[in-house]
């Protein structure tokens, strides 16, 4: 037997009694209910039912509501119900707000809501139609708002399907029986099955706070009401520490944070050149340290104080800057091999490298004046100084 919709009636009142007409593991129908079941992109209403808590309402093909309660009951028995008002509250500020906004969207742009959802932190409308700017958005929020302020009368009356007023409804009913009507002063008439504030001043607010393309639709994400309150709040707070963080007002933020971007970039640039000044110093360093064959520098050394970005930058510097043959260790788990060879020494750098850290059940390669390898740390020294020996061998060969 169909449930009887308290909520239609009247959705204010939050607490009632009813009988437990059915049951199934988990779940218990009543006669009649204030709880609202998911539906029509409201959620569904949590509370109690004898002191137990309701997670979950959904409502059947048959129109029997259930209510999600862990209860031991037995049909026949009377139980107090009590809705959780707050939540309940709070989905009638939105759906309340968003009758108004897609009014608003469709009076302004005809710009017909296809799609809502009601969800925890925002409340989405899908807009089908033309493409809508920034200043589309305010113009929609402001005339929700200046609406909202003027306080209209919401009222929700059934109607018979030949005698609905066709062609005043915002968007036609998509049932054919039970047809409700939502109708928010002389502003918007439209079918609905949710529940609803008895006057717009309870909502008081809407803020728009996102925009995206969504499947060929404009998504409009806002929140209503208390959420409205709530993100203001939130985002004063926000902004305040900002405010405090910088030494600036609020109204400065935006350019200070513009003014420490510009500066935090500069002194990006300093540092890279700084520390391409220190590689070279440390390169000229090498150099003079650095023991030849022939005419060919030869610099193995282990760098513990290097990233592997800066080993690579040293090596080819140093390749650079005349017959050398460089070779770099970098101890850490993998051991790193950073080689570079100048152009014009006839060493198969890539080949020796490769050759040597297999030995050493590592892994690497590269050409004859560039390669990179890796071997466990505990072998690092010893394949660095094999590395070092085979290319000095290879240089006396040739
Ligand atoms: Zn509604």
């Amino acid at each position: 037997m169909q449930t009887r919709q308290l909520y239609y009636r009247d959705p204010y009142p939050h607490t009632f009694e009813a009988q437990v007409v059915a049951l199934k593991p988990g779940w218990v129908a009543l006669d009649q209910t204030a709880f609202y079941p998911e539906g029509g992109g409201q959620p569904a209403d949590h509370g109690w039912l004898a002191g137990q808590p309701v997670t979950d309402t959904q409502i059947d093909e048959e129109k029997v509501i259930w209510h999600q309660v862990s209860l031991t009951t037995a049909i026949g028995a009377t139980v107090e119900g009590r809705i959780d008002w707050l939540r309940r509250f709070d989905h009638m500020q939105q759906h309340t707000a968003q009758h108004v906004l897609s009014q608003a969207f469709w009076q302004l742009f005809q710009a017909e809501t296809v799609g809502f959802h009601l969800g925890e932190q925002v409340v989405t409308i899908d807009l089908a139609g033309p493409e809508l700017e920034a200043a589309a958005l305010d113009q929609a929020e402001a005339l929700t708002n200046a609406q909202l302020r003027g306080k209209l009368p919401v009222r929700c009356f059934e109607v018979a399907a030949e005698m609905l007023p066709a062609a005043t409804l915002r968007k036609l009913p998509q049932v054919e029986t039970d047809i409700r009507l939502v109708e928010i002063g002389n502003f918007d008439l439209c079918p609905c099955g949710g529940t609803h504030v008895h006057d717009l001043g309870e909502v008081g607010l809407l803020k728009i706070v996102s925009s995206e393309r969504k499947r060929g639709n404009l998504r409009v994400a806002f929140v209503a009401g208390q959420r409205a309150y709530q993100d203001y709040a939130n985002k004063h707070d926000q902004l305040a520490c900002l405010s405090a963080l910088l030494s600036e007002p609020i109204a400065n933020v935006v350019a200070a944070v513009g003014r420490l971007q510009e500066r935090l970039q500069e002194l990006e640039r300093e540092e890279e050149r700084l520390r391409e000044q220190v590689l070279t110093l440390e390169a000229k360093e090498l150099r003079s340290a650095a023991q030849k064959s022939g005419n060919v520098y030869c610099i193995t050394q282990e760098l513990s104080a290097h990233s592997l970005d800066e080993a690579k930058f040293l090596a080819s510097y140093l390749a650079e800057q005349g017959p050398s043959i460089v070779l770099f260790g970098l101890p850490d788990e993998p051991y790193r091999l950073v080689a570079a060879a100048s152009t014009g020494v006839a060493v198969p750098l890539g080949a020796l490298l490769k050759e040597t850290v297999s030995k050493y059940q590592g892994r690497g390669g590269g050409s004859p004046t560039s390669a990179q390898g890796a071997v466990p740390s505990s072998a690092g020294p010893r394949a660095l100084a094999e590395l070092a020996q085979v290319c000095s061998q290879a240089l006396e060969n040739c």
